[in-house]
């Protein structure tokens, strides 16, 4: 049997729930060496080859037989069918590349992310860059707009990143673990999973699902979250995959965790593996346990609390304003976020964060503070305000930011148009754009800026508050 046993620790960032903890592994042969790492984690007990075996066998024929039908398993299995039946070279390569490719996109995109969502995601992804190729010919803004809604935007940059290099690199689709981890973006467990489905390496993939299927497999106790246990977690799967079939074998965990053996509601008397499952013998041999006890849960580390002031500018050119069409012409000032960081470099309506939660006034006075430092606009001077209306509160909750938004619109009457703020813009620092509403509607928004703009369409009556004919005075205030 391959084992796979821990290499020197690398711990990366983990970007989302699926993938759990990205860290280096390294694959040889033969099943010796997990002693070390058995004895720091008592309850974390090697599978013996018998067992092993009987979990592979079930757990593949189960998987044969109910595995769904999802865009990029057509790809592959359509590439297992054949890669039977021609030996060319060229034609071979291309295939496994093409194969890892739409395992990448798919498994970068379903971290953190619901399968029915990525579905949509996936096949225009793959209708706009079919390859690897066509990918590193795109640019970020335009990987980002495809990306907007999923969320964690490094993702893209990375996918985006790593096709570059691979392309540059002229060497093809890195087919090992090794390889894979040395492209941008490429953790232990993305690597695992294009390694062992696309080129069948027999190493392990560990996401969550994997975890609580392991963790009710052998009734761990140890905290799931702890690094130790991770790497424990990343032994035992190695143990379990299926030398013959590695990447059909985990799939296989990964579905049963995903489809039977669920967080809240196993539904263990359909498991093809419940024979080995040391969670469900406990249940029933006391009355109290379940196996929901496992994997234990773990306290979450409650998020950090944060309050930004959003601002939409809508920009009202003369004839706009004469012609009294508020709601529908203009245009809508966005502003690019900071290379690194939260969402960095995608488009936003102009916000500050705020020091807590500060009222209508000094959030304004933020604003203000903002729009003239940047663009040398000033509703009070500089410009007629048409409209400025508290909209509303939005809460978006991040991995560990629960970031309070104050929504605010302002539509303002630029006699020169947008044109002043270019001239007015201070040095070359900020990114901005003016977009009319059409444009707006169609680009890739994140989910915040999204629900901003949902909330601004809502408020339609303010925005057309008074008769044409009325309006015109009262909006030229000077
Ligand atoms: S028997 Fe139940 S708890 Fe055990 S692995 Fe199967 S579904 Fe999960």
């Amino acid at each position: 049997m391959d084992d796979v046993v821990d290499g020197k620790k690398k711990t990366v960032t983990s970007t989302g729930k699926r993938r759990v903890r990205e860290r280096k592994t390294k694959t040889i042969g033969g099943n010796s060496s997990s002693s070390n790492n058995n004895n720091e984690i008592g309850d974390m007990e090697d599978f013996c080859s018998d067992e092993a075996q009987k979990i592979r066998a079930s757990l593949l024929e189960w998987y044969d037989q109910n595995q769904r039908d999802l865009p990029w398993r057509r790809i592959i299995n359509h590439y297992d069918h054949q890669h039977q039946h021609h030996h060319s070279t060229t034609i071979e390569e291309e295939e496994d590349a093409r194969r890892a490719y739409a395992v990448w996109v798919s498994e970068v995109m379903l971290q953190q992310t619901r399968v029915q969502t990525v579905i949509d995601y996936y096949n225009r992804w793959m209708h706009k860059w079919p390859s690897l190729h066509h990918l590193a010919q795109a640019s970020l803004e335009e990987v980002n707009e495809m990306w907007a809604g999923l969320g964690y935007y490094r993702r893209a940059r990375f996918l985006l990143e790593g096709a570059k290099m691979i392309v540059e690199g002229g060497g093809g689709f890195p087919r090992t673990v090794s390889a894979l981890r040395k492209v941008p973006g490429i953790g232990d467990y993305t690597a695992g999973a294009i390694a062992s489905i696309s080129f069948k390496e027999a190493v392990p993939v560990v996401d969550g699902n994997v975890i609580r299927v392991i963790a009710r497999l052998r009734a761990v106790s140890a905290n799931p979250k702890d690094s130790v246990t991770i790497r424990n977690f990343w032994r035992l799967a190695g143990q379990l995959v299926d030398p013959c079939r590695p990447g059909d074998f985990n799939q296989a965990l990964m579905e049963l965790g995903a489809t039977v053996c669920s967080p809240l509601s196993p539904k263990c008397s359909f498991c093809p593996v419940s024979g080995q499952c040391r969670a469900l013998i406990g249940s029933k041999n006391s009355e109290s346990v379940v196996v929901t006890d496992y994997p234990i849960k773990v306290v979450k580390v409650k998020p950090k609390h944060e309050f930004s002031a959003v601002c939409v500018v809508k920009i009202l050119e003369s004839q706009d304003v004469s012609e009294g069409t508020q709601s529908e012409s203009g245009f809508f000032l966005l502003v690019k976020r900071p290379d690194e960081g939260l969402l960095a470099g995608l488009w936003e309506f102009p916000s500050v964060l705020l020091d807590g939660e500060v009222d209508l006034t000094a959030r304004r006075e933020a604003i203000d503070h903002f729009l003239s430092k940047s663009f040398k606009l000033d509703p009070k001077k500089t410009c007629n305000t048409v409209l400025r209306e508290d909209v509303g509160e939005y809460v978006h909750v991040f991995t560990h930011i629960r970031l309070k938004m104050y929504v605010e619109l302002l539509v303002l009457h630029l006699k020169g148009g947008v044109n002043v703020l270019r001239n007015n813009q201070h040095k070359e620092t900020l990114s901005w754009k003016c977009v009319d509403s059409t444009a707006l509607s169609s680009m890739g928004l994140t989910s915040g800026v999204k629900k901003v703009y949902t909330m601004i369409q809502k408020f339609r009556q303010p925005l057309n508050p008074i008769p044409a004919k009325t309006r015109r005075s009262k909006v030229l205030r000077n």
